[in-house]
Formats: C-alpha cells, structure tokens, sequence
C-alpha cells in the first residue's frame, strides 16, 4: 500500500527508545489518524457546503437539455429511412402526379365546359374558374409533356386537393413530425407518394478515450497497461441512440494531446470523451476543454457509479454551441452516465420525441441494498412473469469496473441513498433492452 498523509504522520513521529515525550505524540498521532480525521472528514462531507457542488441527476438533465438544440433536416430515400426520425409532420393530401390539360381559359374568355376529375385548364390571370375548379397552381411550378401536367411537388389542401381513401380525409396529419420511423411508417409514407423523405441529421458524435494506461485494439498489453474498451461501448451505445459515431483515438494523459483530439473532433455535433475527469495528478480532460473555451455547467453529479461527469459547451460560429460530455472512466460508470445524460441529449439532437428510456416497476426477487449516500443506479437481470410483471435482481458485484455486470443487465434499478429494498418490494427500473 502506498503511503498516505496519515501514514507520513505516523512515521515522522516514530519513538527512539526510552523517549517519553516522543511516545505521548505517537499517541496523538495515532488518535488523529484512527478517531479523528475520519470523525472530522464524516462531518465534512456531510456539510453543505460540500453537497452543494454535488447536483441531483434531474438537474443536471435539466442544465444539459436547455443547451441541446434539434439538428437540421436532410432528405433520404423512402428506403434509407427506417429508424429514421420524420422532420415534418406528414398529411394525407396527396402529391398530384399527372393530369390531363383539357383546355385553356384566357382573360375575357369562359370555360366551355366544367373541369373533371384528373383534369386541368391553363388559365391565364384574369380568367375565371371553370366549374369543378379547386384551386390554381402557378405555371412555375410545374412542367408539361405534351398534353400532360406534371406536379412533382407534395399539394397542399386548399390549394389542390384531390382526396383518396375513405380512412383518411385530405389535409389530416397522418405522421407527425418526430415520429420514429419504423415499417409501418414507411408503408404509409409510400401510399401516400412519398419516395423522398425528410429526416432529421443523424448526429455525429466523436469518441475519445483517454489514459496512459490504455492500448487500443490490435496493441500489445505491457505490464500495468488496460485494454480499450470504452470506445467501443460508447459506440455502441451512440449507434443505438441514433448518432454516427466519429472515432478520435486514445490520447495519453497530457494536456496538448487531449486538446488535440478534441480539435479533430470540433466538425462533431457532440463530442464524448472518457477517464482523466477526477482531480488526479493526471486528470486532464477539463483543463483540455478549458482551453478549448470551453464552458463547463455540471461537474459532480450525486450519483453511484460515476459521480464525477462533467458537460461543457464549446462555443462556435455558425452553428450552435458543441456539447461536451467528460465521463468517468471506469467502464460501467461511462456506460451509466452514458445512459442517463449524454443518450437524452443525443435523442433531442436527433429529433426524438421521446427522450427517456422507460421505467418499468419490478419486484425485488431478493434484497438490493444501496449502502453508499448517493442515488444508486443498480445493474439488475429481469424476469417477466406470465402475467407481464417483472422480478428484478442485481447482476453481480456492482464495483464500476465489471463490464461484465453490465453485460448481465437488462435495466438500471433506482435507490435512493443509505436504503435496500427489501426481497418482494417493488422497484423502479430504467429498462436499457427488452427483457429476454
Ligand atoms: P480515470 O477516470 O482516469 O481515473 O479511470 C478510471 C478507471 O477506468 C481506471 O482504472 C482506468 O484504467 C479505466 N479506464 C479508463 N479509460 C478506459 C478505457 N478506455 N477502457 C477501459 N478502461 C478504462
Ligand atoms: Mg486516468
């Protein structure tokens, strides 16, 4: 073990043989070590002024979305759009592909006969309406062959409306903007002559892990060194909310190159990065940002795993400011806050609008305790029973460092500090997949 401040005290204090007064000051310093500086350091972190730099999960979810905007939109094909979110709410008027020019009306001039269905006249300003007439498009706006009309625009009611289908009027919203679409979606979408959707941006999101202990994928492991796995769960977890994960390496501890990475990544529309946030020697991420320009709005989240997170905004020209999200490193901890702050903000990015996982309520098949003070995010295996309720029991060891608790884990149980819920009592669960 190495030596502590206590243990200097001690040892600077050590008796030479027969030395009284020397021996009273060992007293002392072992009654300072052992009684109290662990009274004294209990009381302060249970002051104020220290639980005030510590924020609840609700307010810092609070402080993150009043700084995330919705991305622009783009438009893809009908069949590049599942999973995609719709940018604009769909109706059931009908885009007019073709019609008949079955005459033509000038001013001063009327129609010698009434319009039918699927049949226009050009009309000529001043000219009146034809009986049978909805409404008039300008001749800009579409092309002709021959003695075909061609609209290739999507027709707004009321301006040239040719309703079809009894189960939906023209003009009634059908999809509504940020609707996620799934097939049933697409399926609609192409009954009503859409073969362009507009879709909200995917988000591209950088990825930066960071420590001098970690090797990348396709390094050889030296003794004291840690295998890159951050990375890749972050991807993952960007891919399933939404984003396009940007890969930006491993940065060793030192300044200049974690703010060299983070540079690459300013094209990003959010930026995540993970390890070197506490207050270690060697903790370098927020000094980066800083010189970034960063400004940080939440560093201390009250939380278990991973209470140190800190979200930073980069400012920029022309677009909004880049959102920054430094996650503690160890794996299950960059997960969990993962989950809980940078997914919500990667959905409101996206145009999602549903922002949050589910909740589900579970009965406790055995006992969960949290001892620690802070809000406990508990990886738990669920079981659902014939009737759909769910039983819900911890993974494992719930130390941040066991991926392989998280692996286990179909949702994160919620519990408040210093608490255990008892076998047979119910549990809020954040559901992170179907239960299987
Ligand atoms: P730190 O937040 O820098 O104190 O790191 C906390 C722990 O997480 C340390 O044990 C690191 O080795 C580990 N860790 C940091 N980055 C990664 C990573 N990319 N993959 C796996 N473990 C990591
Ligand atoms: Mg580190």
């Amino acid at each position: 073990m190495p030596l502590g401040w206590y243990d200097l005290k001690v040892a600077a204090a050590r008796p030479r043989a027969g030395d009284e007064a020397v021996k009273r000051k060992t007293l002392n310093a072992a009654f300072d070590v052992f009684v109290r500086i662990p009274l004294v350091a209990k009381a302060l972190a249970r002051t104020p002024c220290y639980n005030a730099r510590m924020i609840s999960v609700e307010e810092a979810l609070e402080r993150i979305l009043a700084r995330v905007g919705t991305l622009g939109e783009e438009q893809v094909p009908l069949t590049r759009a599942l999973g995609r979110v719709l940018a604009h709410a769909v109706s059931s008027t009908l885009d007019l592909a073709r019609l008949e020019i079955a005459g033509r009306i000038a001013a001063g001039h009327v129609a010698d006969k009434p319009l039918t269905a699927g049949q226009a006249f050009r009309i000529f300003t001043g000219g009146p309406l034809p009986d049978g007439a909805d409404s008039v498009i300008p001749q800009e706006e579409v092309t002709t062959e021959g003695t075909t009309l061609l609209v290739a625009r999507p027709v707004k009611a009321g301006e040239f409306v040719r309703p079809r289908g009894e189960d939906m009027r023209a003009g009634e919203s059908v999809l509504e903007r940020g609707r996620l679409i799934g097939p049933a979606e697409l399926g609609l979408l192409a009954a009503l002559g859409h073969a362009q959707v507009r879709v909200v941006r995917k988000p591209r999101v950088g990825i930066l892990s960071t420590g001098d202990e970690i090797v990348d994928l396709g390094g050889l492991l030296g003794p004291g060194q840690i295998p890159n796995s951050n990375t890749y769960s972050l991807t993952g977890q960007v891919i399933e909310a939404g984003g396009e994960p940007v890969p930006l390496g491993v940065a060793p501890d030192r300044l200049e190159e974690i703010e060299a990475r983070f540079r690459w990544g300013l094209g990003c529309d959010l930026l995540i990065s993970s390890a070197g946030v506490s207050v270690g020697e060697h903790d370098f991420v927020k000094a980066a940002l800083e010189k970034l320009g960063a400004e940080q709005h939440l560093w201390l989240v009250n939380m278990r795993p991973g209470k140190p997170i800190a979200f930073a905004t980069i400012p920029s020209t022309g677009k909004g400011a880049l959102p920054v999200f430094a996650l503690p490193g160890n794996p299950v901890s960059a997960m969990v806050t993962f989950e809980l702050f940078v997914r919500p903000a990667l959905r409101r990015l996206g145009g999602h609008a549903r922002l949050q996982r589910p909740v589900v309520q579970a009965r406790a098949l055995a006992a969960i305790p949290n001892p620690g003070r802070r809000r406990g995010f508990l990886r738990v295996a669920l079981t659902a029973d014939e009737s759909g309720g769910y039983g819900a029991r911890l993974t494992g060891d719930q130390s941040s460092g066991i991926l392989r608790s998280m692996v286990a884990a179909d949702g994160l149980a919620v519990i408040p500090g210093d608490s255990t819920i008892a076998a047979g009592e119910m549990v809020p669960v954040i559901l992170l997949r179907e239960v299987r």
